[in-house]
Formats: C-alpha cells, sequence, structure tokens
C-alpha cells in the first residue's frame, strides 16, 4: 500500500525550521531537495555501525558495506528498470555522468567534422561538456532551438540529423522553464538515423517516469541530491553496448585489472568506470531515497505535484505585474517568473527576508536567457512535501515584496 502524499512533509526534520524569524517555506527544490529521516538515518548507521573500504577489504566491516554498496546499485537498477546493475555507474552526479559519456564515448566516436546535438533548454552540464568535446574535436556542435511556448522545435531537430550525427545529448525536464521534453519521440526519432541519445534526468527522475528501457535511451543521468538523497553521489546508466565499447574515464585503483608499465587492462563493468575509494554512504543514502520516493505512488505523486504547480501558475498570474515564462503542454514542478521592472535577485532576497526561499538567476541555463533576452528570472520549485501553504507564502511573499518596491 503507498503512503499518502499529505503525510510526506512530517519526514523532513529541517522543514520545521524557521528563517529570519518565519516558518521555513522551501521553495529551491529543483537547486536541491531536503532529506528525509529515512536517508539520514541510512548514512549515520553506515558511518556509525559499518565504516569500511569496499570490495578489497576481507573483514566482516568491510563486507557488510560492499554488500550494502553492491544493493543499493541493484536497487538503481530496478528503480530505473535497466536490464542489469552492471549498466549502473555511480558517479558524483548529473554534472560527472554527462562528463563521463561527453569524455569517453566523445574519445572513442567522435571525431573532426561529426556533428553533436543538444538543445537550447539545457543546463549548462549537458551543454557546456558536449561544447567543449567539439571544440577538441573539431566536431560541430548544434542544438535544437525552443520556440515561444518554451518546448522544442522538433521540425529543425528531424532537419539537423544527418550521417555526421553522432549523438543527441536532452533534459527530460528543463530547470528554468519546467518544459517536459519528448524524449521518447527525440530518442526514436534519433535512434531512425542510428543515433544514440543520452537524457539528463536531473529534473526528471524525482518526477516523471524514469522507465530505461521504455524510454530506450542509450544513456540516463541524475544526482541523487535533487530526488531526497544526499549530495555527491549520481548515477549514469548506459547501454551495455556503449559501455562495454567506452574506454575509461578517470583511472587509477579499482578499474583495473592487470597493470604492469607496459600494459594495463581494465576491471569489468560498471567498475571500469569508478576509479578509486567510492563514497560508500552515497549509495546507501540513494538507495534509502529510492525506498521513500517508492513508498509513494507515482501517479498520485505526479497528480499531486501537477495540482500545486497549477495552484501555484494560476495564483501569480492573475498579481499585476508578474510575468512567467514559457508555456508548455506539459510543465513539471517549475515556476519561473519575474517581477516587471524589477531585478529577480532583489525579488529573491526580499522573499527570504518571508523564510521563502527562491532562486534567482539564470539557473546555469544561459542560452536560454539569452534567447529570452532576459538577464534572469525567480524559479519557485516544488517537490512532494511542498503543499498549498507554501503556495500561498509565495503568493503573500511577492505582494510583500510588490509594496515595499512602491514605497
Ligand atoms: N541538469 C539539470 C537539468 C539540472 O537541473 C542540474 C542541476 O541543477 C544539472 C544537470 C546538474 O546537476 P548536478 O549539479 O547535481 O551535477
Amino acid at each position: 500500500m503507498s503512503r499518502s502524499i499529505l503525510s510526506a512533509r512530517a519526514d523532513f526534520p529541517i522543514l520545521k525550521e524557521t528563517v529570519n524569524d518565519h516558518p521555513l517555506v522551501y521553495l529551491d527544490n529543483a537547486a536541491t531537495t531536503q532529506k528525509p529521516e529515512l536517508v539520514l538515518q541510512a548514512m549515520d548507521d553506515y558511518y556509525r555501525h559499518y565504516n569500511a573500504n569496499i570490495h578489497r577489504g576481507n573483514h566482516a566491516l568491510a563486507a557488510r558495506a560492499t554488500q550494502a554498496h553492491e544493493d543499493a546499485r541493484a536497487k538503481v537498477a530496478r528503480f530505473l528498470n535497466a536490464e542489469d546493475p552492471k549498466q549502473i555507474v555511480f558517479t558524483r552526479g548529473t554534472t560527472e555522468s554527462i562528463n563521463l559519456v561527453a569524455y569517453s564515448f566523445g574519445d572513442a566516436f567522435i571525431h573532426e567534422g561529426d556533428e553533436v546535438i543538444t538543445t537550447q533548454l539545457e543546463h549548462h552540464s549537458n551543454y557546456v561538456p558536449w561544447e567543449l568535446l567539439c571544440q577538441r574535436k573539431g566536431a560541430k556542435f548544434r542544438e535544437i532551438p525552443f520556440d515561444e511556448n518554451g518546448e522544442l522545435n522538433l521540425e529543425v531537430f528531424k532537419n539537423m540529423l544527418n550521417e555526421r550525427t553522432r549523438i543527441v545529448a536532452l533534459n527530460q525536464v528543463s530547470n528554468s522553464l519546467g518544459t517536459v521534453n519528448p524524449v521518447e519521440e527525440v530518442i526514436r526519432l534519433a535512434h531512425a538515423a542510428g543515433v544514440p541519445v543520452l537524457v539528463d534526468g536531473a529534473q526528471g527522475v524525482q518526477h516523471l517516469g524514469r522507465d530505461v528501457q521504455k524510454m530506450d535511451c542509450d544513456f540516463y543521468a541524475f544526482s541523487s541530491h535533487k530526488m531526497y538523497g544526499p549530495m555527491g553521489i549520481g548515477v549514469l546508466y548506459g547501454k551495455e553496448k556503449w559501455l562495454e565499447a567506452m574506454p575509461p574515464f578517470l583511472s587509477g585503483g579499482e578499474m583495473i585489472d592487470s597493470v604492469t608499465s607496459t600494459k594495463v587492462t581494465f576491471n569489468v563493468l560498471p567498475f571500469k568506470f569508478e576509479a578509486g575509494t567510492p563514497y560508500v554512504a552515497g549509495p546507501i543514502g540513494l538507495g534509502a531515497a529510492i525506498d521513500y520516493l517508492e513508498s509513494f505512488d507515482l501517479s498520485e505523486l505526479q497528480a499531486y505535484e501537477d495540482g500545486l504547480l497549477q495552484y501555484g501558475l494560476e495564483q501569480l498570474a492573475d498579481i499585476p505585474g508578474v510575468v512567467i515564462y514559457g508555456n508548455p503542454k506539459q510543465r513539471s514542478c517549475i515556476i519561473p517568473f519575474n517581477l516587471e521592472g524589477v531585478s529577480a535577485y532583489d525579488v529573491g532576497i526580499l522573499l527570504d527576508t518571508q523564510g521563502v526561499a527562491v532562486r534567482t538567476g539564470q539557473h546555469c541555463t544561459q542560452p536560454i536567457m539569452d534567447a529570452l533576452k532576459i538577464p534572469g528570472t525567480v524559479r519557485a520549485s516544488l517537490a512532494l512535501y511542498n503543499n498549498k501553504e507554501d503556495m500561498d507564502a509565495l503568493i503573500k511573499g511577492i505582494h510583500r515584496v510588490q509594496k515595499i518596491l512602491k514605497r
């Protein structure tokens, strides 16, 4: 039996904090989510009771820690519906996962004159690694533009795909506009042209479907800290045929099979891509976050979060002087806006004085801001513990900001 989403709030100790003498209203979830008790306890338990380095130890603590680390990998594989746990590579986060592919896949398969397609809706993490790869290799960097609703123009994409295209990289959900991108359609079109696709799931994994076999993506990247897990741990899923064919990204201990002064052979998947002592507590915490997220029914969660998003967007649209950006057919958990004539930064600071935490600026998406011809936005972003009262506090806060600025 799934738990009611309305009970989630009590699981997060930090939500009882006060900020600037106001109860905390945390609406910066796209930057990072808060952590439930279950995750805090799992990590505390590891450090208190079985902290040890893993894989090579032959004592009881090492065996227990290794088991917990590899159980977490199996849990991630099941969570993503991956075919096998060996397709799950632990990284520091989405950024490192994408860099791994850009360097490793890029090294092996991208050459002068080839083309890489990403989109104008990407976080810098899924843009800059490809741009730099293209510069290193003399390849062409191309981006699918977005339209006035903040949606990708797939007609342009269809014309972009050609025999020189080597990879397509796009996000499941835009962290700036909240656009839910048609990843399955993009993958279908790319595959028809024989091109693999990397999906940046950083803003999708915690809110939407994450079935990598259904999506049929070649790579899927996400960060634990945006889905109620600890910071500093993330995942790269890859199809086995690609991971096997790709050279290691980082080298050193753990990723090798045999080392001499003339020859190095590599460990099997996924260890080939996990050089050095891993962040053992990270996957353990991530595993607990998966248990937590899966204690709720996914379609109920989506309906709840969508309802809250619509409520917030409608309330905000009613305030004179508010500009909301993008109007995609499907938007997930992101409210991007500005107050006419006021810098986003000032709005953020004034909301903070009322205990409301939002993010302001470019949100690591300068190409989006350049296309919209604005320096930045205020971004309120939702998680499963937010409620109508949080939305009301945001709206009340904005009214108050307008009043203060009118004085
Ligand atoms: N991709 C998207 C869509 C994001 O929203 C973010 C972070 O905000 C990232 C990538 C980078 O994630 P991380 O900083 O955890 O590596």
